[in-house]
């Protein structure tokens, strides 16, 4: 046998005998890779491959883009409606129109006996950006309820809320050619490599062509704090003082952009005065950074030419997941702020979503007010949107109701009494998943509209509605920065699921306020009407210049674009007038208020929780994926070897986490990568750490705090506990 390099036998790889590749876009998370996938011969999808011309992966596709094909006849997908009655019956097949009456006359039962609001809808970021805006009109134009989120609340509303609140709108500022300028990279809570590995990659293109500093913010040890120059084990929940200590040294030794600060923003002295008290001697005593590494770091960072900041949901950390998620991130918009690191290369305050399509909902589906960044609260802003649909204004609420996580007390309550939820899965999602449960079951009717019947909250519906999945139709998503890209459709619906833009336009015809209204049959058209909507004078989410031919003949556009621009745009404020009435930003003092649930006695160990890069959010997708649930199988803990030790915890041995709310069974893998008092968790997996979290909220966003609990850990018989393990995963 011949070994050695010059000797190797080259790995071959079938011939899959694709016939055709289609356009399209990545289904899972922000980064919005473009990605072609190719069928065989019979039509059906059988590979795919990243789009070498994109700007945003330029051929490449992270471990799960590359087996996304394997979704459209993965396991649990839902093939037709199906419904039981109140009590809870065996479900059965019922089909679409029965279907579609049955919601319609259940909807103006609970709303005539109860009230509008009595009603509530939560959907998603995993729908395209034309059915958000048909839901929207759907349940702003027809139903009327008030009481209507989407599961982005979990993850990005802090960032919506901060960037509000410093910049006067939301909109993510930069884009990720700012790698290619920056001067140094500050990241919170991010662990780019297993979040957005394609992010990640444009990072580290950056970095071989030039090197400048890397800061990684977070208390665990993740990959990229191994990658990072500096790495900042911050005390979780915390992070609000380490912001205000940095800026406290920049001001101190006069380093801010004084002329920027001066002609651009508002609030400059209250928020000196504030900073002036976090001194980093004391801050290092809270925070858990030393004195010397935040004065160098805040020296790094408003040194340099161009300094960025990134951050994502609170992975590890507590900026958006923090019952001070909005503070944190106008934090981060102050550092950029008294810099000047606002709208220029390399310069920005760039939040990363999570969901292909979190940026979407948040531009069009009206969840937080109205479509195209218009606000509930503004009454010519509801006049010009009632004009648009032929409506009357007066329909509309003048103030924003609730949100998805209020909406789950109120039906402990009883102020809510019937639930539509789309694509979304909060028995798996939300904190404190026995309290989920226990609103779940007190509702009158709850819709689960979902690709898949298998969600584990399709357990306590009444009805199902199976939607079509990612490119089994078309439409846009916008990215994380601010890239509207295209998906083509692939294939037909599995079985008789249909398109979700098609279900809203359905119900609503089953609805004497919709006889006005025009719910267009293709997404084509929807977006013309949502393009003629976004025009307007200084309007910043302006797509009027955008077509769905458009955006797959450039591969995905940035927002604004004006109907004759020649190009996207690749950041926000670049000519420094920000959206509020004066055109100035605000410099935000941020007190810092001490409300983590910490480590005692009884529950030593901070409780962690984030994303592997296997899986996608609550594994709805992704557990079905071979390849995806062979790395992952197993929910498991990280834990420090000298915790460990003196617990008597085995590495691979099953153990019960325990925190005041629940408790939970995993693996233990001992690692270095977690201090010795905080254990962490991946957060896909149903029936584990929800169970454990709290969920405080923040007053602003109203985003549960993931990462601000406490844990005990408590030995348990091995074999009954894998046992137990390998039956609840098995798909
Ligand atoms: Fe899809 Fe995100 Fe991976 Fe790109 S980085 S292929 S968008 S999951």
């Amino acid at each position: 046998m011949l070994f050695g390099r010059k000797n190797k036998i080259p790995i071959k790889i079938a011939d899959k005998q694709v016939r055709e590749w289609k356009y399209t876009t990545c289904g899972y998370c922000s980064t919005g890779c473009s990605m072609e996938v190719g069928l065989n011969p019979e039509g059906r999808p059988i590979a795919t491959r990243g789009v070498a011309g994109a700007d945003v992966n330029r051929g490449k596709l992270c471990v799960k883009g590359i087996f996304e094909h394997e979704l459209f006849n993965s396991a649990g997908r839902g093939k037709e409606p199906l419904y039981r009655g109140r009590y809870f019956e065996d479900f059965t097949t019922i089909g679409w129109d029965a279907a579609l009456d049955t919601m319609g006359t259940e909807i103006k039962r609970i709303q005539h006996s109860y009230g509008r609001d009595a009603f509530a809808v939560v959907s998603t970021g995993q729908i395209m950006t034309e059915e958000f805006y048909t839901l929207g009109k759907l349940v702003r134009g027809v139903l009327g309820t008030n009481n209507y989120d989407g599961n982005t609340t979990l993850c990005m509303a802090s960032a919506v809320s901060g960037y509000k609140r410093s910049f006067g709108s939301d909109g993510p500022p930069g884009c990720y050619d700012d790698f290619e300028h920056t001067e140094c990279l500050l990241a919170f809570g991010s662990n780019l490599p297993e979040q957005h590995p394609i992010i990640y990659w444009r990072l580290k293109e950056a970095l071989e062509r030039r090197r400048f500093p890397v800061i990684v913010v977070d208390p665990r040890v993740t990959m990229f704090a191994q990658f990072a120059d500096i790495h900042l084990p911050i005390t979780p929940g915390t992070d609000l003082v380490l912001l205000n200590s940095l800026a406290h040294v920049i001001l101190d030794e006069g380093l801010e952009d004084h002329t920027y600060i001066e002609a651009h923003t508002n609030g400059y002295a209250e928020f000196a005065d504030l900073v002036a008290h976090y001194d980093p001697v004391s801050a290092a005593k809270i925070c858990g950074i030393d004195e010397d590494t935040i004065r160098h770091v805040a020296r790094l960072y408003a040194r340099a030419g161009a300094a960025m900041c990134i951050w994502t949901m609170g992975i590890n950390m507590g900026i958006n997941q923090s019952t001070h998620g909005t503070d944190g991130v106008c934090g981060i918009n102050n550092l950029s702020l008294i810099t000047g690191n606002i709208g220029r290369p390399g310069g920005s305050s760039l939040s990363i979503t999570g969901q292909c399509n979190a940026m979407g909902t948040r531009e069009w589906s009206s969840c937080s007010g109205l479509p195209g960044y218009r606000q509930l609260e503004n009454a010519q802003h509801r006049r010009e949107v009632a004009a648009f649909w032929g409506i009357d204004a007066d329909f509309f609420p003048a103030k924003r109701g609730l949100t998805m996580t209020d909406i789950f007390p109120a039906i402990e309550t009883g102020q809510i009494k019937g639930l539509w939820l789309v694509a979304t899965n909060p028995m798996t999602s939300m904190p404190n998943s026995a309290r989920i449960r226990r609103s779940l079951e007190k509702l009158e009717f709850l819709v689960v509209q979902d690709a898949y019947v298998d969600v584990e909250t399709t357990q306590y519906a009444h009805l199902y509605l199976p939607g079509a999945v990612w490119a089994e139709k078309e439409g846009c998503f916008t990215n994380t920065e601010r890239r509207v890209n295209l998906i083509r459709k692939v294939c037909e619906p599995h079985a008789d699921s249909r398109p979700d833009h098609w279900i809203f336009s359905q119900l609503a015809q089953r609805f004497e306020r919709s006889r006005n209204m025009k719910f267009p049959e293709t997404t084509s058209a929807i977006f013309d009407e949502m393009r003629e909507l976004s025009r307007g004078d200084g309007r910043i989410l302006d797509i009027s210049g955008m077509s769905h031919k458009l955006l797959e003949e450039k591969k995905g556009i940035q927002w604004p674009y004006r109907a004759g621009d020649e190009q996207g745009s690749p950041r926000l404020y670049s000519d420094s007038k920000f959206q509020f009435p004066d055109g100035k930003a605000r410099l935000l003092a941020l007190p810092y208020i001490e409300n983590n649930e910490v480590p005692d006695a009884d529950f030593p160990f901070w409780l962690n929780s984030g994303r592997v890069v296997e899986h996608f959010h609550t594994r709805t997708k992704t557990g079905k994926i071979g390849n995806m649930n062979k790395f992952s199988p197993t929910p498991y803990m990280e834990i420090n070897p000298d915790a460990a030790m003196e617990l008597g915890v085995r590495h691979a041995a099953y153990v019960r986490l325990v925190s005041r709310r629940g408790d939970a069974v995993v693996m233990a893998q001992l690692t270095q990568r977690v201090p010795k008092n905080m254990v962490f968790i991946p957060f896909h997996f149903h029936d584990c750490v929800n169970r454990l979290t709290l969920g405080l909220l923040d007053p602003y966003s109203r985003q549960p705090a993931f990462k601000q609990n406490t844990v005990r850990i408590e030995h348990i018989d091995q074999e009954l506990a894998a046992r137990l393990n390998i039956e609840s995963r098995a798909y």
